[in-house]
């Protein structure tokens, strides 16, 4: 770190996974210093070697940064966005405005961390000074180690570990006011106008459903936390795993983009229950944020292993005989593998961008074991289409579900479609929401169709293979293959 120079030019905080006012600590010590404050986002599609955001998440962003735009106006600063490469724009747009500093918050991919070292080491170079802060975590990857010292590998011991390091800060007060540097016309490079970046789908708009489902940005995230805590939490501990109850906070676009912060959450969920505002038990609150703690062990994951959406965590798997079938992906991602629970599970996930925990864990099992397919590709759609994206929970997750992961769920745990839907669905509400077609079923039958006596499938106007497909694969016979595969990997280590 080195100390603002005294030029007379702006601070510049540099917004990209943090896209609020609140428990912001770049943006905090840029206002605490005094000096004006210029706001700028770059959108670097990929150019810094990043991986490019999916198309969900592309208009996640869109209306996340239109949010913040209005914000910071608000408080009496704005927002400049800019397109290219953040590597080559953030150090040129420092020297036009005579930044004293450049302020950011920190990111763990191993792209953004090259970019953030190049921007920085380029700023350095012409005096400008760099400081980074933690605003995406409550630990730092680093903070977190076993006995010897060494990276965790287990959930348990390091949820452990990183509870003993002591309680998380607290949030930081959102800026009241804010001296805006004003942008001067002609000052090269040049912003952008947010449309420009065409983050939005036009033809076809397919955004309706994602419209319907959230409300993008902070005061939207904030609204999220205030009812999940005041009249939703309670019941967590039992009821996380039910996709037909508002059972789950549906916070996760809102941390992926930095719309609240990890802090936010734990402290406003101890406040909750404290002041006895929200009815829930310490277990529910205790659950509640271990889920938050396997956000961060999915974080310390990636920052030792970069390569976590490409490589087995475990390299035994790296001899798996994964299958190659474009008909069966296809009838998987549409929502039509004949299995109701997944098809509707991947229809939540194509409407509104966003599925449930336990179906995704139930759609990924299927998509690995029944059909054996690459986790990589099922991590691929779902990079595409899921609204929270995420770099280190997908890929940890979907490694998780495969097995190769890091603590993962053994790959023989083969998740039976038919009873995860009766037992995690037991009224069949969440398949008839998303399966419509056979809503009309009588639930003994709901989610496996074709058990249905014919008399049930008149009344309930389904022609099989016609209205409704007919499971893709027997799930006996999958689940057997599945297993001896798994037997040939055994066999070669
Ligand atoms: C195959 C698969 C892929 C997934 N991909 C993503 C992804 O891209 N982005 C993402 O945020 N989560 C992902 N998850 C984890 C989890 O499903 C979602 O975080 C959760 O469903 C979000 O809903 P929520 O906010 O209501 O969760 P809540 O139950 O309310 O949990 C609160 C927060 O904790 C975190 N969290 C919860 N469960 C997990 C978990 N298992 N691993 C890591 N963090 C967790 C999330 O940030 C979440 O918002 C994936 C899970 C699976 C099985």
């Amino acid at each position: 770190m080195t100390s603002p120079s005294s030029a007379a030019g702006p601070i510049i905080v540099w917004f990209r996974d943090d896209l609020r006012l609140s428990d912001n600590p770049a943006l905090r010590k840029a206002v605490d210093s005094g000096a004006p404050v210029l706001c700028i986002y770059v959108f670097d599609d990929g150019l810094d070697g990043q991986r490019p955001l999916g198309a969900a998440s592309k208009w996640w962003l869109h209306g996340s940064l239109e949010h913040l735009a209005g914000e910071l106006e608000k408080a009496g600063a704005s927002l400049e966005v800019f397109k290219g490469s953040a590597i080559d724009f953030v150090p040129r747009i420092a020297k036009a405005v005579g930044a004293g500093a450049v302020y950011w918050n920190r990111r763990y991919t191993e792209a953004g961390i090259a970019v953030d070292k190049a921007v920085k080491q380029a700023l350095r170079e012409t005096d400008v000074a760099a400081e980074s802060f933690n605003g995406h975590l409550l630990y730092e990857p680093w903070e977190v180690t076993t006995k010897a010292g060494d990276p965790v590998k287990v959930f348990t011991p390091f949820w452990r570990a990183a509870r003993a390091t002591g309680d998380p800060a607290r949030p930081l007060p959102r800026p009241r006011t804010i001296e805006g540097w004003p942008w001067k016309k002609g000052t090269s490079p040049a912003p952008v106008k947010l449309a420009s970046l065409e983050l939005e789908p036009t033809k076809p708009d397919w955004a309706g459903g994602m419209r319907d489902a959230w409300t993008r940005g902070e005061a939207g995230a904030q609204e999220r936390l205030s009812t999940f805590l005041d009249s939703e939490m309670k019941g967590y501990a039992d009821n996380r795993n039910r996709p037909d109850m508002a059972s789950t906070s549906r916070l996760s676009p809102y941390l992926r983009f930095g719309e609240i912060s990890p802090r936010q959450v734990w402290h406003a969920g101890h406040a909750a229950l404290e002041s006895g505002r929200s009815d829930a038990g310490r277990d529910d609150l205790d659950k509640f944020l271990s889920e938050i703690g396997w956000r961060e062990f999915s974080y310390h994951l990636l920052f030792y292993n970069p390569d976590l959406a490409r490589r087995n965590f475990n390299a035994r798997f790296d001899a798996f005989p994964w299958k190659t079938d474009s008909r069966a992906l296809s009838a998987w991602e549409k929502g039509m593998t004949g299995y109701p629970i997944v098809d509707a599970g991947l229809r939540q996930l194509w409407t509104t961008g966003w599925m449930h925990n336990r179906v995704r864990m139930i759609v990924a099992s299927f998509l690995i074991k029944h059909l054996m397919l690459d986790w990589r590709v099922g991590e691929a759609w779902f990079w595409d289409t899921l609204v929270d994206a995420d770099p280190a929970n997908n890929a940890a997750s979907w490694q998780w579900v495969a097995g190769s992961g890091a603590d993962a769920a053994p790959y023989f745990r083969i998740f039976n479609p038919i009873g995860q839907g009766e037992k995690f669905d037991p009224k069949g509400d969440y398949v008839r929401q998303w399966v419509p077609e056979i809503a009309m079923l009588p639930d003994r039958v709901l989610h496996s169709p074709w058990t249905a006596a014919p008399h049930d499938l008149r009344r309930a106007n389904i022609e099989l293979g016609k209205t409704y497909p007919k499971p893709i694969v027997d799930h006996d016979d999958a689940r057997a293959r599945a297993l001896k595969a798994f037997e040939t990997l055994k066999s070669a280590a």
